[in-house]
């Protein structure tokens, strides 16, 4: 009998589980090596004192990306996963006392803006109409496809799309191009947040990524019902009824190569030979700890470009209810461009930073036992760069509890039954994403999209790249995507024997 082609996909995040079910729908022998107990990375959850958070991800979008996934295997993803469409995206809360509704039925949308801002109904119609040609024009080069460079501009697609250059907006910053569509200073704010989405700096990243907006608004933001974290539990599951191989709480500690080419990998004392393997680590981890040759002229060039911002997280077990907050809220900072400095030139956490509250218990009662609640409770921080976290989780913590009292008249302080907390070395210790920075590289500059890791190693023959620092980049729907075009090269170059 010939045996199949076997398959070792190093991580179990979104995107290792998303190649995972593809390629084992396409007849391949798949072990996914997972150094946790638990699949997720990232999407992960954490249950202490009778309170469950979902530990990272807490916004679903382009929820077609994840049903493809259940549709391609055969599967009616409602037996796996309950996704639910929101009617209010997020809440707004503004020093200047402002509080503003982000609706997702986009009239209602334009309407509320219309009546907290200066701005008109009209502009923001028109606006996320240029959101909408963004993505028109860029999907299938940068999200649903693999990227190899400018060859991918090879194609008559992409000639329309390099024909119509302008329309992308890739010369000026997001920061500036929401400026020209917008006068007030609060509904500018409340766009150029979108950069957050991918660890960047609005007054640096290129206004293409305003395409984020009609990802987030035409096409929809959801929930799972049961948290996200049952979208993880789902593709796990999934997998497994595929016949999926899980080996948890097992690091691979190194991708063995022979004359530039793949073979196997080794974990404790164990050599596995492989006819490819997938790293669902981190780029760089891949590059620095795990690759036994350093294919220097592929991974130098990560050495240098910017790592994506981090992240610190509160998960609160508090005792109070707060009608006044919806499932996703933000309390923004007086100083935009402040916040960004002090995260990517300071390189401290920000001294007034845009506080991002998500309460899972809102719409999943069981999460919190009754009269409480679960806070995760956010900021946008650098990357780990030996920064003394103790300290600025210290510092941090004090300005977030004012900053909630102040704005939205809740003392916490006595009403904070448990605590943990996430720092960036948190998330490396984790899920060994270097520097702690959550989408890989950071997209402020131009060329950062051209910078990407690929699927496909280009020096090592078998090695492929899935997960948030490769293409198409971070983010629950691009790592599903990235582990769906990573299994479509293997299946191209290591065909099912
Ligand atoms: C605080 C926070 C908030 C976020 N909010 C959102 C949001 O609202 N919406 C959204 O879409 N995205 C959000 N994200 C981003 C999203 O969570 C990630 O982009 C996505 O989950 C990353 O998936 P991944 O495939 O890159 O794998 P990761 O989650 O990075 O997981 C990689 C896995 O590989 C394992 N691994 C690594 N090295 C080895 C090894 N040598 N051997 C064995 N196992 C190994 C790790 O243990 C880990 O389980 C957020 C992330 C964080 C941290």
């Amino acid at each position: 009998m010939v045996e199949k082609s076997k398959i070792a996909i190093i991580g179990s995040g979104l995107g290792g589980l998303s190649a995972a079910i593809y390629l084992a729908v396409k007849g391949y022998d798949v072990h996914v090596y997972e150094q946790s107990n638990k699949p997720g990375g990232k999407a992960n959850e954490l249950k202490f004192f009778n309170f469950r958070f979902d530990t990272g991800p807490s916004l679903l979008t382009m929820p077609f990306v994840l049903k493809g996934i259940f549709k391609y295997a055969g599967k009616n993803i409602e037996n796996y996963i309950q996704i639910k469409k929101l009617d209010v995206l997020c809440k707004y809360f503004y020093p200047d006392s402002t509080i503003l509704n982000a609706y997702s039925d986009v009239d209602k949308l334009a309407k509320e803006i219309n009546s907290k801002t200066i701005d008109s109904k009209e502009s923001v119609k028109e606006y996320l109409d240029y959101s909408k040609k963004i993505y028109e024009l860029t999907a299938d080069l940068f999200l649903f496809n693999s990227f190899s460079g400018l060859s991918n501009f090879a194609n008559i697609k992409a000639l329309k799309t390099l024909l119509q250059f302008n329309k992308i907006d890739p010369f000026r910053t997001m920061h500036e191009s929401n400026a020209s569509f917008f006068k007030d200073a609060k509904t500018i704010q409340l766009f150029d947040r979108y950069a957050t989405y991918n660890g960047s700096s609005p007054f640096k990243a290129p206004a293409t990524l305003n395409v984020i907006q009609h990802v987030e608004y035409n096409l929809g933001a959801y929930i799972a019902e049961d948290g996200i974290y049952s979208i993880t539990k789902g593709l796990h599951k999934l997998a497994e009824d595929l016949g999926v191989k899980f080996i948890f709480m097992n690091r691979v500690d190194k991708i063995v190569t022979k004359k530039n080419k793949v073979v196997g990998i080794v974990y404790g004392n164990d050599f596995v030979n492989y006819n490819a393997v997938l790293s669902n680590s981190d780029v760089l981890n891949t590059y620095h700890n795990l690759l036994d040759v350093n294919p220097y002229r592929e991974s130098n060039k990560y050495n240098k470009v910017e790592p994506s911002s981090s992240a610190l997280v509160f998960y609160w077990g508090v005792k109070t209810q707060s009608p006044e907050l919806e499932v996703h809220n933000i309390l923004f900072s007086e100083d935009y461009k402040k916040e960004f400095d002090d995260i990517f030139e300071k390189k401290i956490c920000p001294e007034d930073p845009t506080v991002y509250i998500y309460i899972s218990s809102k719409f999943k009662k069981d999460d919190a036992p009754e009269g409480n609640e679960n806070w995760f409770v956010m900021i946008n921080t650098p990357y780990d760069d030996g920064q003394n976290w103790d300290d600025e989780v210290k510092k941090s913590k004090g300005i977030i509890l004012k900053k909630i009292n102040k704005i939205l008249g809740i003392d916490l302080k006595d009403k904070i039954v448990c605590e943990k907390i996430l720092t960036p070395q948190g998330i490396e210790k984790k899920t060994s994403s270097t520097y702690g920075s959550i989408y890989g590289i950071s997209s402020n500059s131009k060329s950062a999209a051209f910078m990407r890791q690929q699927n496909k190693s280009k020096s090592i023959d078998g090695l492929y790249f899935c997960g948030g620092s490769a293409h198409p980049g971070g983010g629950i729907p691009l790592v599903l995507l990235s582990g769906k075009i990573a299994s479509e090269l293997i299946n191209k170059h290591h065909a099912v024997q």
